[in-house]
């Protein structure tokens, strides 16, 4: 699944390649993903420039001149720059194509994702209203966290999968932040000290933004915006040895997500 950095790399690409571009056609093969697809797209987005793409948690949203098109990747969506004429595969569902023959395909197996448009203040719109602090912005930071967790019993690892917590979170990065802050994932979120909301908070920021770093760097596939390979330190290694101490990685199920410490390094 697209976490936040795969999503603000995509951001950075589209933005480079799609902005000042205008939309010449859009072409729906599906009728809804997570929610219906709006068939105005096709009418409303003809003859309108891309501003500015903005991400707001991991969803993507277009300036189009007096709206908004909301593209989210769900678990399995990704954005594909072609040229136009391109043919459709399976789950292709939905094609832009741009005044200059650049053509943005949306492809989704699972169709988990959402595309949709908002006339009026995107950030008011109920999907994206509900979302807490953005990790990156200087808008999230130990005090939040701390303010957050009081009174809590949940794990902090899911404390910091909530969305109305931090935006944007999910299962990698929480494992990740969680070791290199050296917290137990599986911690009740009340007894975390402010001194480590302040660590894991930063942490957080830190891993987010190493990500995102790799992913720029990454050329491996310029034209399949989503996914890069990256080196996690214990996501997906329950089992192996801790690369800090040599420990074996315990995994464990935290709703229902699976989960990776090291017993030696994380308290
Ligand atoms: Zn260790």
């Amino acid at each position: 699944m697209p976490e936040l950095p795969e999503v603000e790399v995509t951001r950075r690409r589209l933005e480079s390649a799609l902005v000042r571009k205008r939309f010449k056609q859009v072409v729906l093969r599906v009728e809804k993903l997570r929610f219906p697809v709006p068939v105005e797209l096709t009418d409303i987005l003809p003859g309108r420039t891309v501003r500015g793409i903005n991400r707001r948690g991991k969803y993507l949203m277009f300036d189009c001149e007096g709206g908004w098109l909301l593209i989210h990747l769900g678990m399995t969506g990704f954005l594909r720059l072609l040229r136009g004429g391109s043919p459709p595969g399976k789950h292709d569902h939905i094609d832009f194509l741009f005044d200059d023959d650049t053509l943005l395909r949306f492809h989704d197996p699972r169709k988990f994702g959402i595309v949709t448009w908002v006339a009026g203040d995107p950030l008011q719109h109920p999907l994206l209203a509900a979302i807490g602090p953005e990790p990156l912005s200087g808008d999230f930071g130990g005090s939040c966290l701390f303010a957050a967790s009081r009174g809590r019993n949940v794990a902090v690892k899911q404390l910091i999968m909530n969305s109305q917590v931090v935006a944007g979170v999910g299962n990698i990065y929480a494992n990740e932040a969680l070791f290199c802050a050296r917290i137990r994932p599986n911690r009740a979120a009340g007894t975390l000290t402010l001194q480590e909301c302040y660590v894991l908070a930063a942490t957080i920021c830190d891993v987010l933004e190493g990500s995102i770093r790799e992913g720029i760097d990454c050329r491996v596939a310029e034209e399949t915006v989503a996914y890069y390979p990256q080196i996690f330190k214990v996501y997906g290694r329950g089992g192996e040895r801790c690369c800090v101490c040599g420990e074996t990685l315990d995994e464990i199920r935290l709703g229902n997500r699976s989960t990776v410490y090291c017993r030696a390094c994380q308290k």
